[in-house]
């Protein structure tokens, strides 16, 4: 999701963009990694690869949020610094903020306290990997930077049932309860929590924009500085979609952490702001999910991924 975004948004700078497909080098392998990026030798690595998903995901698949992602991490950025990459970006998540940081959440609240238990296999990998960049730095002077993007949704997500985020689980669950003139919708945990959603291709722009303008230790914030409830980003899914039946709300599924709000004043500073919202990007996610697009479209999927 968040690479192709990268890919579309490189289309319109001057440079040669080189795509690690899976086919071209699995990640999750040490060599055929490194030997990739021995043979293409890129002037700059995006890593935007990851084992992703939502409260459900990580909350099964622990082990894999864990591993693979910390197998990730050390094969692309060892391999980059190997290779002789000067420049970096690693992409992380608002997740590896502890689970009752103070809002908004500022870079500097990392580490601060405990992470919030239903995605700290994630975060845990996603603060080894920023600090993999702060290493390479530190060691070898590698200009590597880390990026923290707030929650994202867009063309391209992952619209597995229980496996995905809320966005693309929503919007799958109000198509489909439209189709089959459901009389009510279950969304997850009591409603309560706040979230801040980015649009992927805004995302996108600010990662060219960090590559051009940021070159720093820290890891900087992406985020819009909107927050809504889960009951209200329901609703607007719902309206979205054109689903007018009820929704409730299934307490025995978890809230995740209360509260998410980035402080992205760092990165506003430096000049860049989002451009998409919810209101427009809404009804371009659901193009996409419509379209066919993303992955687990189908309800057919292999829901152990
Ligand atoms: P999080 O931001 O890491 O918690 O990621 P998620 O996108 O998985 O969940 C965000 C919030 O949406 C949580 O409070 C979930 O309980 C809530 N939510 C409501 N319905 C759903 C759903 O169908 N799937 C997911 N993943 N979350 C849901």
């Amino acid at each position: 999701m968040v690479g192709s975004a990268i890919i579309r948004r490189l289309a319109a700078e001057n440079c040669e963009v080189l795509i690690a497909e899976r086919k071209d080098a699995d990640l999750l392998d040490e060599l055929q990694t490194k030997r990739w990026l021995a043979k293409t030798r890129p002037d700059v690595v995006v890593l935007a690869a990851a084992k992703v998903g939502g409260i459900g995901a990580n909350n099964a698949l622990p082990v894999d949020f864990l591993c693979e992602n910390m197998r990730i991490q050390l094969n692309v950025i060892q391999g980059s610094h190997d290779a002789g990459v000067n420049r970096l970006l690693f992409l992380g998540s608002s997740c590896i903020y502890p689970k009752f940081a103070k809002q908004p959440i500022s870079e500097n609240e990392l580490l601060t306290g405990a992470l919030e238990p239903t995605n700290e296999w994630y975060a845990i990998a996603k603060i080894a990997g920023l600090k993999m960049c702060q290493a390479y730095r530190q060691q070898f002077g590698r200009d590597y930077i880390s990026a923290m993007p707030t929650n994202l949704y867009g063309p391209g997500d992952n619209y597995h049932p229980e496996h995905s985020h809320v966005p693309a689980a929503l919007l799958r669950r109000f198509h489909e309860a439209k189709l089959n003139d459901a009389q009510e919708v279950a969304v997850w945990g009591t409603g309560a929590p706040l979230r801040e959603f980015l649009y992927v291709d805004d995302m996108a722009d600010a990662c060219v924009f960090l590559l051009k303008h940021y070159s720093e230790w820290e890891p900087i914030n992406i985020g819009t500085g909107d927050e809504v409830s889960i009951g209200e980003f329901a609703k607007r899914v719902a309206e979205a979609v054109g689903y007018r039946g009820k929704l409730t709300f299934d307490t025995t599924k978890p809230d995740g952490t209360p509260r998410k709000l980035l402080d992205s004043s760092r990165l506003l500073a430096l000049g860049w702001k989002p451009r998409v919202t919810l209101r427009e990007g809404l009804p371009k996610a659901l193009d996409d999910f419509l379209g066919g697009g993303g992955r687990y479209r189908f309800a057919s999927c292999d829901v152990a991924e």
